[in-house]
């Protein structure tokens, strides 16, 4: 604690401490050391974290209703006073309580379940509000759980819980909804004067964006709900914006740097898409070209590629990586997953077995002397194509004529910093950047989380694709499933079967995966070769028999998500997946879209055994009925939030505390198309508008996002 703080606790309100965003917030009033530890909870600490503790909705009491005039089946807030209170067992053994209200209009009964400890806050001839759903039961008009409020409460803070669009926030034990109002009051009224404004004033004015004071006033106490809606469209605005800015900043600097300049392609690429046993599709034509451009531009090249499942994307990496090696430079291919790596460097080698291009594959579980050897030959500049995990290739390995880093990623985040290419000031041209995105990724999401890349996208699948055909099978049917299975396998083809292990580590479910397992090796498949991939084998085995199940030397492969991201055989046809509701759609969609890859008609099964909540199984036929990854991707962003569906908080990016890329998909294109304006007049960020910007920054994302001037 500082000092004048503690002059503050000593000499009580006589001394006039300074408070702003920073200050600790037990040096509110109020604010001892339980509550504090109990704000912590909420994650609060300081001033400025209680200020960001926003509203999750609010109550209308700007009108209340008089009680003769409610209308069942409405929302109403409505003032009355307290006539009675008690309570009931009920039939099943709980138990019921019961409040009436009154005004001269008529009376409400609002009621709860379970609830004896409210009943000690009422006494009657008190005056309550309650606001909820208006019901018609037995005659008598009642709210089932309103929300409610005494209102001659003396914990303080008169005229902010009635009267007004009234703040609801998330609460913790020990943290009341009347008592943290009352704290937010006083802290918005200690720190007036105090704000730094964290958006500069040309953005606000063109934008018509409030002050930051006015905005966090609006936010919690909104005077009306205009009032409400422009608070929340400048704090939006800066939540994005600022990620936008980094992205510009990173991208600025991107581009400052000199790439690798290339000629035009040469005989290699020729020879190969001359050698493919099918055309390229239109989709791939034109991203190869974008990326053409970029490798010839003499700027270093920094490209998303997004394309749905089975898009091709694997191989428009591979031509790109051809261009730089074909003029005597190197490639690297970075996957996400050892299995994936492994995969990649099988099928890499056949394409560049016949042109006399040399690929190796490098990972975590490469055993020292092989590591040492590949290692020496990539140094030599013996190796064209080095194929590995992120890890091991972006830490100890030296490519000294890299051209090319392809990166092959899940999902990516906000802040996450990339494959280095580079430290700023280099001024040798530069190895070229292409990011593969494996899993479609709403448009809006994207902008925020590669805003920093440009964008190819391959909109169109290759040509003979017969449509999977998924259905949704009870337990019942599961004999049925199965034997569809083994006709498949009797005509050549290869299965899938998935269970949800979610987390390798669980161990129950690993257990149940490997008892099914037994079930199906020893009794439905007992004539077929089975086998059992999942998280916790050594990458070697699973390495054996993914390339096993490549070769089709095994029928059936019981998998947990390890196979989930880029695995491709295309002989596989049909694929079971157990309890698809412990899956995301965009999850599902990537299990799907391993099969269907062939010529073959390609069937998958949902498996599910017990009972589903309604809202678990509309998600479930969603997903049996589309096959589009951007529409599902959508979804699971609608159902489940981008930090649900995409992992965004777990990782740790900032911003999303207000905005929904899903639903602020039009604030996000203006913020990327301000913050790349703002940084194009001032790229040092050294005016009077930088240098807010350069603070936001440091105060968003720590120190250090903005390298300093010069
Ligand atoms: P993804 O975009 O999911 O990474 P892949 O690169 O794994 O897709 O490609 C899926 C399958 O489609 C592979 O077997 C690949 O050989 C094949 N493929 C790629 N391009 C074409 C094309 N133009 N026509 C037919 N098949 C193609
Ligand atoms: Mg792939």
């Amino acid at each position: 604690m500082g000092p004048s703080a503690r002059n503050y606790r000593r000499l009580g309100d006589r001394v006039k401490v300074e408070f702003n965003l920073a200050t600790q917030v037990q040096f509110l009033k109020s604010v001892g050391p339980a509550r504090a530890r109990a704000l912590l909870r909420l994650g609060i600490d300081t001033v400025g974290s209680l200020l960001h503790h926003y509203p999750r909705r609010y109550f209308d009491r700007t009108n209340c209703e008089r009680i003769g005039r409610l209308h069942p089946g409405t929302e109403a807030t409505v003032q009355g006073e307290v006539l009675t209170s008690g309570e009931r067992r009920t039939r099943r053994g709980g138990s019921l309580q019961t409040v009436t209200l009154g005004d001269d209009t008529g009376v409400l009964f609002c009621i709860w379940f379970n609830q004896s400890y409210l009943l000690k806050q009422f006494r009657p001839g008190q005056r309550v509000m309650a606001s909820g759903q208006v019901q018609f039961h037995g005659g008598k008009l009642q709210m089932a759980h309103p929300d409610f409020e005494v209102s001659d409460n003396a914990d303080g803070g008169a005229g902010l819980h009635t009267g007004r669009l009234v703040p609801v926030y998330g609460l913790t034990a020990g943290v009341g909804q009347h008592w943290l109002r009352a704290l937010v009051d006083q802290a918005l009224e200690r720190c007036a004067g105090q704000w730094p404004e964290t958006l500069p004033a040309s953005l606000r004015r063109k934008r018509r964006l409030p002050p930051l004071v006015e905005a966090l006033q609006g936010i919690h106490f909104p005077a009306n709900s205009d009032a409400l809606s422009t608070a929340r469209q400048r704090l939006v605005y800066e939540e994005l914006f600022y990620i936008q800015m980094l992205m510009a900043l990173r991208r600025g600097d991107q581009q400052q740097r000199t790439g690798i300049a290339l000629s035009a392609p040469g005989d290699l690429t020729t020879r190969l898409v001359g050698g493919l046993p099918f055309q390229l599709t239109g989709a791939q034509r034109r991203v190869l070209a974008e990326i053409l451009a970029d490798l010839r531009s003499g700027r270093v090249m920094h490209r998303l590629l997004q394309g749905d499942v089975g898009s091709g994307k694997t191989l428009v990496a591979f031509i790109a990586a051809l261009f730089v090696i074909e003029q005597g430079y190197q490639a690297t291919l970075m996957a996400p997953t050892e299995v994936l790596a492994r995969q990649h460097g099988r099928s890499l080698t056949g394409y560049a077995g016949p042109l006399g291009v040399t690929v190796e594959t490098l990972t975590g579980s490469t055993p020292a002397a092989e590591r040492r050897a590949i290692l020496a030959a990539v140094a030599s500049g013996e190796v064209d194509l080095l194929v590995g995990t992120q890890a091991v290739i972006q830490d100890t390995v030296h490519v000294p004529r890299l051209g090319l880093a392809v990166v092959d990623e899940q999902h990516r985040f906000g802040v996450r910093q990339r494959g280095e290419s580079g430290r700023k000031g280099d001024t040798a041209p530069q190895a070229h950047v292409l990011v593969m995105s494996a899993t479609p990724i709403p448009r809006s999401l994207s902008l925020t989380l590669y805003g920093d890349l440009d964008l190819s996208l391959i909109d169109e699948l290759p040509q003979g694709r017969q449509p999977i055909e998924t259905r949704i099978a009870k337990e019942k049917e599961e004999g049925e499933v199965w034997q569809a299975c083994r006709d498949e396998i009797a005509a050549g083809r290869q299965v899938y079967v998935i269970y949800p292990v979610i987390e390798e580590t669980e161990g129950q479910d690993l257990k149940a995966a490997t008892v099914e397992f037994q079930k199906l090796a020893g009794e439905v498949f007992s004539d077929r070769r089975v086998a059992l991939l999942h998280g916790r084998l050594k990458a070697r085995e699973k390495d054996g028999i993914m390339a096993e199940f490549s070769a089709g030397k095994i029928d059936v492969l019981v998998a947990t998500t390890v196979i989930e991201v880029g695995v491709d055989v295309p002989n596989a046809t049909a694929m079971v997946i157990h309890n698809p509701e412990r899956f995301g759609l965009a999850q599902l969609h990537q299990l799907r879209g391993r099969i269907g890859r062939g010529a073959h008609k390609s069937r998958c099964w949902l498996l599910c055994d017990r009972f589903l909540a309604e809202e678990s199984f509309a998600r479930i036929r969603f997903f049996a009925a589309n096959s589009d990854g951007f529409a599902l991707a959508e979804e699971d962003l609608r159902v489940r939030g981008p930090g649900e569906a995409w992992g965004v908080r777990q990782h740790g990016a900032p911003g999303f505390r207000l905005a929904n890329p899903l639903t602020d998909t039009a604030l996000v294109a203006v913020c990327q198309e301000d913050a790349r304006a703002l940084l194009a007049g001032d790229p040092d960020l050294s005016g009077p508008d930088g240098r807010v910007v350069r603070q936001g920054l440091d105060a968003v994302f720590g120190r250090h996002v903005v390298p300093s001037a010069g």
